[in-house]
């Protein structure tokens, strides 16, 4: 995010997200930035080489800009007040709890538990903690998220109770992954994801971020950030 142009890019990507629950295209952006769709495609590789966003594999459309997904995945995150009409789609766990957080909006979050298939739909938001009893399931130790992060994300997933979660991994993983309570990851997003959408938001240091990761109990190899 170095020049003013890819600042404004990637500003309105968040700005189109977060209004219109919806990644903007390529043409877009070149309008909206009075700009070429090549120079707005340079922009989008510079912002995804620096991980400030996701590009789709050919590069030619906006995949996810964390908390948002511009596709499909397990979550659906509508505001608690039946008024407002928009939705999204939470990328995992973490990332639904985190459009919360960026929108400072109070939400329902929907999604199913991988190991029992039940529907596990609750209301979470800045001042309203998940229910106590749900757990989120970590698939890969920090270090590696980024080596595939929509895969990462797809498997950050909320399950009914510890239980499952641990009969999942025995299933499934065994001997991997990280279950942590869905009250952490909720405390955990909201600095993470607070200040994304302000406007003059800056990417967060590798050292603040293992702050906050400290500050909500996940600590050890597991959550060293690379
Ligand atoms: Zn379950
Ligand atoms: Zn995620």
């Amino acid at each position: 995010m170095n020049t003013p142009q890819s600042r404004r890019v990637c500003d309105l990507v968040y700005e189109t997200f977060a209004t219109q629950g919806r990644a903007p295209s390529v043409a877009e952006l070149a309008r909206l930035t009075q700009s070429t769709i090549e120079s707005v495609q340079d922009n989008l590789d510079d912002l995804a080489e620096a991980h400030a966003l996701v590009l789709a594999p050919d590069r030619d459309a906006v995949r996810m800009a964390h908390p948002f997904t511009a596709a499909p995945m397990a979550f659906v995150v509508t505001p608690a007040d039946g008024h407002d009409d928009r939705r999204w789609w939470g990328g995992c766990a973490w990332d639904s709890f985190g459009i919360s957080a960026a929108l400072n909006l109070e939400v329902r979050i929907d999604t199913a538990c991988p190991q029992c298939g039940a529907a596990i739909s609750f209301v979470s938001g800045p001042a309203t903690a998940p229910p106590a009893e749900l757990v989120v399931r970590f698939p890969r130790p920090a270090a590696l998220w980024w080596d595939d992060v929509v895969g990462t994300c797809t498997m950050i997933r909320t399950f009914c109770n510890r239980d499952h979660a641990e009969q999942w991994t025995v299933d499934n993983a065994p001997g991997s992954g990280f279950i942590a309570d869905a009250t952490a990851v909720w405390r955990l997003a909201g600095p993470w994801y607070g200040d994304r959408l302000h406007p003059d938001f800056q990417p967060h240091s590798r050292e603040h971020n293992q702050q906050l990761l400290d500050e909500c109990g996940l600590t050890g190899p597991f959550w060293q950030l690379p």
